[in-house]
């Protein structure tokens, strides 16, 4: 099957697949995930959805970690869901901070670009799940179709307001997960008794 008729979905990591923290998540012990998230990954995967993270770590050009740090977070991230017979594709990072002024800090679509470009794949109406308006904002950007949870900060960001038009929200990635495959899924048209 061609790349592009595989079907895909993008994710933010920190507040959507583990939890989030205001101090930054430095290391592989502060990355913990979130209830339900890994295996929500592993049902998108099962249901022939290949998912990929695109993440903001501006810890690293603040000096917070290494990327050696980040790698290891992941190795930790790989092995759950592993265990769970789940996958990521890849994880797309950000290691800039807002004065480096890149193209690919979210807000900014750079990531999202840049798994177009790998996987070769449409971007246009794959679905995006962020906790933050920069998230929804950065998929909006390439024709993603935007989807906001409300673990780590999605209350904040739903009580801000101004979401981009279209944007449906989940409890979580677990929740996300169950309607984009039940119920976005083609039904059956109902025969007539
Ligand atoms: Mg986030
Ligand atoms: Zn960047």
């Amino acid at each position: 099957m061609p790349q592009s008729q595989l079907k895909f979905v993008i994710l933010d990591r920190d507040g959507v697949i583990n939890r989030d923290s205001d101090q930054f998540i430095k290391t592989p012990d502060e990355w913990i995930p979130i209830e339900g998230s890994l295996e929500a990954i592993a049902m998108l995967n099962q249901a022939g959805y290949r998912v990929v993270v695109a993440s903001n770590q501006s810890g690293i050009g603040r000096g917070l970690f290494e990327m050696s740090a980040l790698n290891a977070m992941h190795e930790k991230m790989y092995k759950a869901l592993a265990n769970l017979g789940g996958r990521v594709e890849a994880i797309f990072f950000c290691p800039h901070t807002a004065a480096d002024n890149c193209d690919c800090r979210k807000p900014k679509s750079g990531l999202y670009e840049q798994i177009g470009e790998r996987f070769g794949i449409e971007l246009r109406t794959v679905p995006t799940v962020g906790d933050s308006l920069r998230d929804l904002q950065a998929g909006v950007a390439v024709g993603c179709i935007p989807h906001l949870v409300r673990t780590g900060k999605g209350m904040k960001t739903l009580e801000k307001g101004g979401l981009p038009d279209g944007t449906r929200v989940h409890d979580d990635l677990a929740a996300f997960a169950r309607w984009l495959i039940d119920d976005a899924a083609p039904k059956p048209q109902p025969t007539a008794p």
